[in-house]
């Protein structure tokens, strides 16, 4: 129970970054809350925006900008300061058909995009994506983005992995714009830069924590925690785009940031809203043996090559053209298998070489700098006179909120697969438009995140119980009480997902799997917190993330056991090839009662226009 104490009117604190010259009107109330042990009086600031932004990476920022730049009054939400987001770690570049080192064409970015997909995305978001491609990274360049240039002063591309001229036939294509081997960071910066010549208002270190739902399935904001003073938000708004990242920390090994918990996807399964395609798991095949740092494709892109402990390139035989640069999922399989049959390196036989000791110092100088600083932190190596240990490492999430190609949620209802929640958009790697299918090629997520961040009916006010159940549940964990520290669930539901949802699966793992993550799920009920306070509460806010990236993971798991094909990064053993007439469809998980129920809908295999054909499903080689 909670109940309000007191209202009045007052300006907005002075703790957030406000580049707008309005004043900000809040409404503060004081709430009492006595679910789980202790009694807590919470103050709650109602905030009114026409959008809400959840999220300050590429995608919430580039998101951002564009509403406030059209004239909406916009809110954007950060559990990070903005420029610490993971999309700073981004190193390799961006795809876009510039044509800049060779003839290019959408189409072709196009092709292979699907292809890169195995046929689960969906073609006409595809479409979309790789068309608008030139134009969002000519404005990126416009906004100030420092690319690598060629001689003649255009932007520089690299070759990236799965990426071919004329449809496949044509040879590598050369269509990743970068800016060295950190674009990710000079994509951030630059996006920040520009977000703080626009009226957007910023909630640095503001936590999400729920979406506001009204009876009637509209979005009408959310709910967030300000880590700083411990007050409660309500933000109120037509629109809210959850921009807020992957899931990668299910993982023990991962190349994502440790905020990466997945938090805005989680907020809509407890909307009882659904999540799509989770069981694609991207595998990096060059994560740092150990550390888990991520080495770029771009080094690949750059002439680097696995070897395995006999010295052989062995991706020559498991893809004959495309070898060191096939897709993700094809190069980390190869990988495993080298491992398995006894070929992999080090006194463990348990990973493999990468070597770019044979090219010229300046390339690696002058293309791949932060490679080479990460390979000789974390690997202790000279990348000029010796290989980089690396392993498959967990990378990227193709699954997430399902939406259309405007970004809009979408839910299966009255049969409609298509049917838009109103007031509720999702960008980035936190949704699933799906542009990436069951395998994302590299240098298309910075491409993803700035094409769909570029997003928009009339408020209906909120029901006076918004937020009730969030701040009862809130309340509830920070007094839980029992046996177990929240680090140790965490560690506990990573080494499940790690063993029992990895580059290979079986039914065997993957039930096993669905089993003990369940377990894992029902022991978040004895989590124990220390700090019960509610300034700087890290034990608090980790206990949220954990159960954020518990559901993910529960839905990740199940959904994986359900699908009995091999398509993209799902590949399944016992169920060796792609199946298209049972499986050619979107795995939709939903979270109901503390258990996951799966549901599908259908891949569109639709183009926008006649400006291009669909591509008809057929095998995947490179
Ligand atoms: C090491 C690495 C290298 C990569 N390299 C490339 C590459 O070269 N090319 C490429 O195309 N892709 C690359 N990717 C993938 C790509 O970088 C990411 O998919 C993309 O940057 C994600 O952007 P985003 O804006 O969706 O999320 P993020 O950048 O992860 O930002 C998430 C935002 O949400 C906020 N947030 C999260 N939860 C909450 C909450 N509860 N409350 C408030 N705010 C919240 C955070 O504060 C943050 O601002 C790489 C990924 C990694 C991990």
């Amino acid at each position: 129970m909670w109940r309000c104490v007191s209202r009045g009117l007052r300006l907005s604190s002075s703790k957030t970054i406000s580049i707008s010259n309005q004043p900000l009107i809040s409404r503060f109330l004081s709430t009492e809350s006595t679910g789980g042990r202790g009694r807590s009086s919470y103050t709650v600031v109602d905030h009114t925006y026409d959008a809400v932004v959840v999220g300050a990476g590429g995608a919430g920022l580039r998101a951002a900008i564009g509403l406030s730049e059209h004239g909406f009054n916009t809110a954007c939400i950060t559990k990070l300061f903005p420029t610490r987001s993971h999309t700073v770690a981004a190193q390799g570049g961006i795809n876009a058909a510039l044509g800049n080192m060779s003839e290019d064409d959408w189409r072709w970015h196009m092709y292979d995009t699907v292809k890169g997909s195995d046929w689960l995305g969906d073609q006409d978001a595809i479409q979309y994506m790789c068309r608008e491609a030139p134009k969002a990274v000519i404005e990126l360049e416009n906004y100030g983005l420092p690319f690598s240039r060629t001689e003649d002063g255009k932007i520089y591309q690299r070759a990236f992995g799965g990426q071919s001229l004329d449809f496949g036939k044509g040879g590598q294509a050369y269509r990743c714009a970068c800016a060295a081997d950190r674009t990710g960071h000079a994509l951030l910066h630059t996006l920040y830069g520009q977000a703080m010549k626009h009226n957007t208002q910023f909630f640095v270190e503001y936590f999400a924590l729920d979406l506001i739902m009204d009876s009637e399935g509209t979005c009408q904001g959310v709910i967030a925690l300000n880590m700083e003073d411990g007050t409660l938000h309500r933000f109120h708004a037509a629109s809210t785009i959850l921009a807020t990242g992957g899931y990668g920390r299910t993982y023990f090994s991962a190349t994502s940031a440790h905020t990466c918990t997945g938090d805005g996807n989680a907020m809509v399964s407890r909307a009882g809203l659904p999540q799509q395609d989770l069981e694609f798991v991207q595998f990096h095949p060059t994560g740092i043996y150990g550390a888990g740092c991520l080495i770029t494709e771009g080094s690949r892109g750059e002439g680097g090559i696995l070897r395995n402990s006999e010295g052989e390139r062995f991706m020559e035989r498991y893809a004959p053209t495309a070898k060191d640069l096939a897709s993700r999922d094809v190069v980390s399989r190869s990988m495993t298998m080298e491992i398995r049959e006894g070929r992999g390196v080090g006194p463990l036989k348990d990973h493999i070489y990468l070597h770019l000791n044979h090219l010229p110092p300046d390339v690696l100088k002058e293309r791949l700098p932060g490679i080479s600083e990460t390979a000789a932190i974390f690997a202790g190596v000279d990348v000029t006179k010796e290989p980089i240990p690396v392993l498959p490492t967990v990378h990227y999430n193709m699954g997430g909120i399902p939406t259309n190609y405007h970004g809009e949620a979408v839910i299966v209802k009255d049969g409609n697969p298509d049917t838009v929640v109103p007031g509720l958009m999702a960008a980035g790697e936190a949704a699933c438009a799906s542009v990436h299918g069951a395998n994302r090629l590299g240098a298309n997520s910075l491409l993803d995140i700035v094409v769909f961040g570029r997003a928009w009916e009339k408020q209906k006010p909120l029901e006076n119980d918004a937020g009730e159940k969030t701040i009862a549940w809130l309340n509830k964990l920070r007094y839980s009480n029992g046996s177990l520290p929240t680090s140790k669930i965490r560690l506990n539901m990573q080494r499940i997902m790690q063993n029992n949802a990895a580059v290979f699966r079986t039914q065997e793992t993957l039930e096993e799997g669905c089993q003990l993550i369940d377990k894992a799920w029902e022991s978040f009920h004895d989590v124990k917190l220390q700090d019960r306070s509610l300034i700087w509460n890290s034990d608090l806010i980790e206990t949220i993330e954990l159960e954020n990236l518990l559901i993910n993971a529960c839905i990740t798991m199940h959904s994986a056991e359900a699908r009995k094909e091999s398509r993209g990064a799902h590949a399944r053993e016992d169920f060796t090839t792609r199946d298209d007439v049972n499986w050619m469809k979107h795995t939709l998980g939903y979270w109901e009662n503390e258990k996951v129920r799966l549901d599908y809908r259908p891949v569109h295999m639709n183009t926008l226009d006649d400006e291009i054909q669909t591509f008809p499903p057929k095998a995947r080689v490179y």
